[in-house]
């Protein structure tokens, strides 16, 4: 067995291509699901189904966080009217990498990392600046090696749902 690591994920499909790196430089991932920021609770918990899909294919384990979207709303309050890739974006962030940082501890898992940088919408130098203090992340960018069309291929074949708005009520409104 490889070294294990606690992958914060954010959607089944921004998961495919990051596990199939994570295994293929031998890791062992251990997939936390912590999406406080996605509204409504119907689409986290679709979201997180879907997820389900892609770790029953590798046979990983899979740990679903609370969904406390009021301490999400807290964490980026006076930031409701931001443009997506803004503010609101960076504390999003944060928000989803303490919560994973900490369940790390938990777990007694020396290392983490993220499937944000798997999306080409999101920029990876961002997260890596959100999570530069945090101990035992790790800089892994899940867009290099063509990270983001693989994604979208291995979504394809798996059936996997694709969502068309990043997660929170503000860019729901955005997209509508
Ligand atoms: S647009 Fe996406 S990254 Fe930005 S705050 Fe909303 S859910 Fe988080």
């Amino acid at each position: 067995m490889g070294k294990r690591i606690l992958l914060h994920v954010c959607c089944g499909p921004c998961s495919t291509s990051s596990v199939e790196r994570l295994l293929s430089e031998g890791y062992e991932p251990v997939l936390f699901f912590s999406d406080s920021n996605i509204f409504p609770e119907s689409e986290f918990l679709k979201r997180y189904e879907n997820l389900l899909i892609v770790a029953r294919r590798h046979g990983l384990e899979v740990i679903l966080d609370d969904y406390d979207h009021e301490a999400w709303r807290e964490a980026v309050k006076g930031h409701e009217e931001d443009r997506e890739h803004g503010e609101r974006c960076s504390l999003c962030f944060r928000f989803n990498l303490l919560r994973t940082a900490a369940k790390a501890r938990e777990l007694g898992i020396d290392e983490f990392t993220t499937t944000l940088t798997v999306s080409r919408f999101k920029s990876s130098a961002v997260i890596f600046g959100v999570a530069e203090d945090l101990e035992g992340f790790q800089r892994i960018d899940f867009k290099k090696k063509d990270g983001f069309n693989r994604s979208v291929q291995l979504s394809r074949e798996y059936g996997l749902y694709r969502q068309d708005y990043c997660g929170c009520e503000f860019s729901l409104r955005d997209r509508r």
